[in-house]
């Protein structure tokens, strides 16, 4: 492939692409990609009512299994409740639409702050804490917990030998963190016959997926306000095993860093120089070529170029960059997409939904976007030796099963109203962020 031409179809039909962004080498050799994902299990099991409700420990009936609660949202007579911080007592007394608990395994502990950072808690979360253990239920949720941390991490033996009092001094790192999960409330479908018909992102109604949408970026600030050593909070979902889930329940990471991450300097050193890359080399090209999946007022959704997993985009068209600065409407309609594109996916393919954003303190301008890959194959030596990836489906090939999909779903009013394939303005300058 020669000069700035991302995107090229040999006569045999092999798609080569890179990467705009990151120059990443793809090739797509024709005859690999029609597979179906959705494989069968061999032997399902049955939903037995007495337990559907805990099947993991994200399950409702397993509250007391995660760290202490940070906010939940309960459907109410007027419509969704907000309730933080609830004593370990009152779990039980409401169904959670929504939940936000500290993840006890956190990629950066308290600690990492403390000693790095001098991060100091602060009086508000001592508190908080020692009102949530002055709580038997919550004093022995706390003990439970840090037990099991101490026993993951090898401390093991240490905790054994230790007062209860040095133990419940340790009770500040289970509400300090700043690594976040935030969980759906469903495990499998309602109506599920078989454990295995589980509740993604897709099985939610375009309602609920808006909620879980707007309750994620309100906990993405949150997670900057309460970290002021943070300079990117990283927001993800791994659904599934093969994409890293520890459970089978839909779940988003929130983690705060105290750098912006290697993918994201890189953006950014390229948009110092080229403000208006995400237009030009991504939105406008992916018009040119075909390649606009769905749109809608507020966003749009286009299959990816150069990436090693098939791809789709969802930018904001917004003018607005940083997530919670977007209005409730232009987030419902980011949502709508993002909704229609994982519902397309289906439930048993194994994906990773990564979120970018312009870090707070940085000046370049950068679309809030998501991008969604299906981890349907596996890197190989050949990519190891020679940096060319093998990717399953061209992004054209992507681009016609998703839209036929969300025509479909569209048709059933699964997903929300919204533009699909050619019905697309195909419009130029679509992002406004530069504006
Ligand atoms: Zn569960």
């Amino acid at each position: 492939m020669t000069g700035s031409e991302s995107l090229v179809r040999l006569a045999d039909g092999t798609v080569k692409q890179v990467s705009p962004l990151t120059g990443t080498v793809v090739w797509t050799i024709p005859g690999r990609g029609g597979r179906p994902f959705a494989m069968p299990t061999e032997d399902r099991r049955v939903v037995d009512p007495e337990t559907v409700n805990r099947l993991c420990s994200f399950c409702p009936e397993r509250y007391v299994e995660t760290p202490p609660e940070k906010e939940r949202l309960v459907a109410g007579p007027d419509g969704p409740v907000l309730l933080e911080r609830l004593p370990a007592s009152r779990l039980s007394d409401t169904v959670a639409e929504l939940r936000r608990v500290p993840n006890l395994f956190e990629i950066l502990s308290v600690d990492y702050w403390r000693v790095n950072h001098g991060y100091v808690p602060s009086g508000d979360l001592l508190a908080r804490a020692s009102a949530y253990v002055a709580e038997p239920a919550g004093r022995e949720q706390v003990l439970t917990l840090l037990a099991r941390r101490a026993g993951a991490t090898g401390l093991g033996a240490v905790w054994a030998t230790e007062s209860e009092t040095e133990q419940l001094a340790q009770a500040i790192d289970l509400f300090a963190g700043t690594h976040d999960v935030v969980v759906a409330r469903r495990h499998v479908v309602d109506g599920a016959r078989f454990e295995d018909e589980l509740a993604g992102s897709g099985t939610l109604t375009p309602d609920e997926h808006g909620a879980y949408l707007a309750f994620s970026v309100k906990a993405m600030a949150a997670l900057y306000r309460s970290q002021p050593h943070a300079r990117y909070v990283a927001v993800f979902q791994n659904w599934l095993r093969p994409a890293g889930a520890s459970f089978d329940h839909l779940h988003k990471q929130l983690v705060a860093i105290d750098e912006y991450g290697p993918q994201t300097e890189r953006e950014l050193e390229r948009l110092a120089v080229e403000p208006d890359v995400y237009t030009t080399a991504v939105l406008d090209h992916a018009a040119a070529h075909r390649l606009v999946i769905a749109e809608n007022e507020h966003a749009i959704a286009v299959a990816g170029v150069g990436h090693r997993y098939p791809a789709i985009e969802v930018y904001s068209t917004s003018a607005h960059q940083l997530p919670w600065e977007h209005s409730d409407a232009e987030i419902r309609g980011f949502s709508d997409l993002l909704h229609a594109v994982h519902a397309a996916t289906g439930a048993h393919v194994p994906t990773n939904e990564e979120w970018h954003h312009r870090p707070p303190s940085a000046e370049q301008p950068m679309p809030w976007h998501v991008v969604l890959k299906w981890r349907v194959s596996t890197l190989a030596g050949f990519e190891g030796g020679t940096k060319i990836n093998v990717n399953t489906i061209d992004p054209f090939t992507l681009r016609d099963r998703v839209v036929t999909a969300i025509a479909r779903l569209r048709g059933r009013g699964e997903v929300a109203m919204m533009a699909v394939g050619d019905e697309c303005s195909h419009r130029r300058g679509v992002l406004k962020y530069t504006d």
